[in-house]
C-alpha cells in the first residue's frame, strides 16, 4: 500500500502564532547553515530550501527557523541582550522565544521542547519536532534520503457544529446494556466498526473507505486522527454511549509509546469520528488506507512501511465476542475475557516476529460485529486469520479442544495445523479439526480457522483456561501453528 498517504493539517488556530517562530534569522545572517551536515535537505510544500540543511544534537533533529519565515511570511523581533525572539502576527497572540531555553511562551502557555533554540553560523535552530506539533506543519523526517519533509497546506479541523435543526436525539445511553441502539449511521457517513491497536499499530476498521486526517499536538504529546463523513457503527455505539462529545477509551498495554487511545464523535454535521493515540513521547507515524481500514503505524522515522509489505504476512487476531456479548459462561468464567486474554498474549508473540505484520479485530472489551470482523480481514488483504473462541455444552462432561474452517480448499490445512499444536497445549480431548459455516470464517476470503480452546462448562477446563500460563501456552500453540502454516521458521 501507498507510502506517500500522509494527512498534512494545521493545528489549532492558537498555534497559529507559533509559525511566526519561523524567522528566527539573526541580523546580518547569512545563508549557510553548518556544513558538517551536508546531505541532509529539508523540503517545505515539495520544493527543496536551499542553503539549509538540518542538524542533529543528540538524536533531535534541529531546522533552521528562518526557512518557514521566509516562506510564511510572519514578522520576527530579536533581542539580542536579552536572547529573547518575539514572533508576532496581526491575529495571533505573540509567541516567545528564548535562546537556550527549554519553553517557549505564548500568551496562555508555555510549550516544552525536546532541544532548546540555539544559534549557529548566524542561523537560529529549533526541533523539528516542535516546527511540526506547534507550527501546524507538517514533518517527515525520512532517514533512507536523509530529507526532512515540511507541508504546510491549511486545513482547519472540523468543527463542532450545531445543526440548523435539532438532530432526533436518539436514547444511545438509556438503552439497557444488551440491546442494539437503534441509531442509523447518516447514510452519506461510514460506519466506524471497531479501533484496536496492537504491536505499534492503531486500526480503524470502518464499513466504506474513508479519508483520514491527522493532525500531531504536544503538551502531552498525541496525534489526532480525523474520519470525515464517518459515524459510529452499532458495535462501538453498544459499548458507549457516543453521542457527541462522549469520549471512549481504548485501553493500551504493554507499549512504551502509547498510553491510550481515546474516541469520540467529534462533530454531528459534517460527522466526523476523532481517535486520539495520547503518547508517552512524540513519535513518527505513517497514516495511510488500506481498503476501507485506516492504519496508524508508529514509528519513529515515520516512515513504517504498510502492514504487509517486505514480504511479510498479514495475520488477523480475533478475540471472539466482548462487551455486551459475553460469550460463553460456565464455571462462572466468561468467554470475553479468556479469548481477549489469549489473544492479547499471541499478538504479543507475533510482535517479536520478523516476517509477520499483526492486526486484531479487538484489543480490548469491544463488541465488534462478525461481518465487521471478517470485513476487516478482508481489508487488511490478510494471510491468515484466526478466530479465538471458548467452548459450552449442556452437559458439564463434554470437553477437549477443536477447530472449524468453512472451506475445505482454502482453510483445513490451516485448520489442522492449528488445532494439531492447540491440543498439543491443552492436553484436552481431541475433537478434530472440522468443517463449520461459522460467519467469520466463512465471510473472510483468506485461509480462516476457529479454534475452540476448551469447555467453559467442564469445570477443570474452565478453571485452566483462567490460569495465566495455560492462556500462554495455548498463544505460544496458535502462534506455532500459523508459523508452521506458512512455513515461518
Ligand atoms: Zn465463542
Amino acid at each position: 500500500m501507498k507510502l506517500g498517504n500522509h494527512m498534512w493539517k494545521k493545528t489549532a488556530a492558537v498555534f497559529m502564532a507559533v509559525m511566526l517562530l519561523a524567522t528566527l534569522v539573526l541580523p546580518g545572517s547569512i545563508r549557510h547553515a553548518a556544513a558538517a551536515e551536508a546531505g541532509t535537505r529539508i523540503v517545505l510544500d515539495g520544493q527543496t530550501i536551499e542553503g539549509a540543511e538540518p542538524i542533529v544534537i543528540a538524536g533531535t533533529t534541529m531546522v533552521p527557523i528562518r526557512i518557514v519565515s521566509e516562506q510564511l511570511g510572519y514578522s520576527v523581533n530579536w533581542n539580542q541582550n536579552s536572547g529573547r525572539i518575539t514572533i508576532g502576527s496581526s491575529s495571533s497572540p505573540p509567541l516567545i522565544l528564548t535562546l537556550g531555553s527549554l519553553t517557549a511562551e505564548s500568551a496562555n502557555h508555555t510549550i516544552a521542547m525536546e532541544q532548546a533554540p540555539f544559534v549557529r553560523s548566524n542561523t537560529t535552530y529549533v526541533p523539528l519536532r516542535f516546527v511540526g506539533s506547534q507550527m501546524g506543519l507538517g514533518v517527515k523526517w525520512e532517514q533512507a534520503s536523509q530529507t526532512v519533509y515540511l507541508q504546510s497546506r491549511l486545513e482547519e479541523p472540523a468543527a463542532p457544529a450545531t445543526p440548523a435543526v435539532p438532530v432526533p436525539s436518539t436514547p444511545v445511553g438509556s438503552a439497557p446494556v444488551d440491546s442494539v441502539p437503534v441509531v442509523s449511521t447518516p447514510s452519506s457517513a461510514a460506519s466506524i466498526d471497531s479501533i484496536s491497536f496492537s504491536d505499534k499499530r492503531l486500526t480503524i476498521s470502518a464499513g466504506a473507505s474513508v479519508t483520514p486526517k491527522s493532525t500531531v499536538l504536544s503538551n502531552p504529546d498525541r496525534i489526532v486522527v480525523d474520519l470525515p463523513n464517518s459515524a459510529f457503527g452499532p458495535g462501538l455505539l453498544q459499548k458507549e454511549n457516543l453521542s457527541l462529545g462522549k469520549v471512549a477509551t481504548l485501553p493500551v498495554s504493554n507499549s512504551a509509546v502509547v498510553k491510550q487511545v481515546r474516541y469520540s464523535l467529534f462533530s454531528e454535521s459534517p460527522s466526523t469520528v476523532r481517535v486520539v493515540l495520547d503518547l508517552n513521547r512524540s513519535v513518527g507515524y505513517n497514516l495511510y488506507t488500506q481498503g476501507n481500514l485506516v492504519i496508524v503505524d508508529l514509528n519513529d522515522d515515520g516512515i513504517a512501511p504498510p502492514a504487509g509489505t517486505n514480504g511479510k504476512k498479514i495475520v488477523v487476531i480475533d478475540p471472539g465476542h466482548g462487551d455486551h456479548d459475553s460469550g460463553g459462561v460456565g464455571n462462572g468464567v466468561k468467554e470475553k475475557g479468556v479469548v481477549l486474554n489469549v489473544g492479547l498474549k499471541v499478538a504479543a508473540l507475533l510482535k517479536q516476529e520478523p516476517n509477520i505484520d499483526l492486526i486484531m479485530t479487538r484489543s480490548d472489551d469491544t463488541f465488534v460485529t462478525l461481518d465487521g470482523r471478517a470485513q476487516l480481514a478482508n481489508n487488511a488483504e490478510a494471510d491468515v486469520y484466526v478466530s479465538i473462541h471458548a467452548n459450552m455444552a449442556s452437559s458439564s462432561s463434554a470437553g477437549g479442544t477443536e477447530t472449524f474452517y468453512a472451506d475445505a480448499a482454502r482453510s483445513k490445512s490451516l485448520s489442522d495445523t492449528i488445532q494439531k499444536h492447540v491440543l498439543e497445549a491443552t492436553g484436552f480431548r481431541d475433537r478434530g479439526s472440522k468443517q463449520a459455516n461459522y460467519l467469520v470464517i466463512r465471510k473472510t476470503n483468506m485461509p480462516a480457522a476457529l479454534v475452540e480452546i476448551g469447555f467453559l462448562s467442564n469445570k477443570q477446563e474452565a478453571a485452566l483456561m483462567t490460569q495465566d500460563s495455560f492462556q500462554q501456552k495455548v498463544a505460544e500453540a496458535i502462534v506455532a501453528g500459523i508459523k508452521e502454516y506458512l512455513k515461518l521458521n
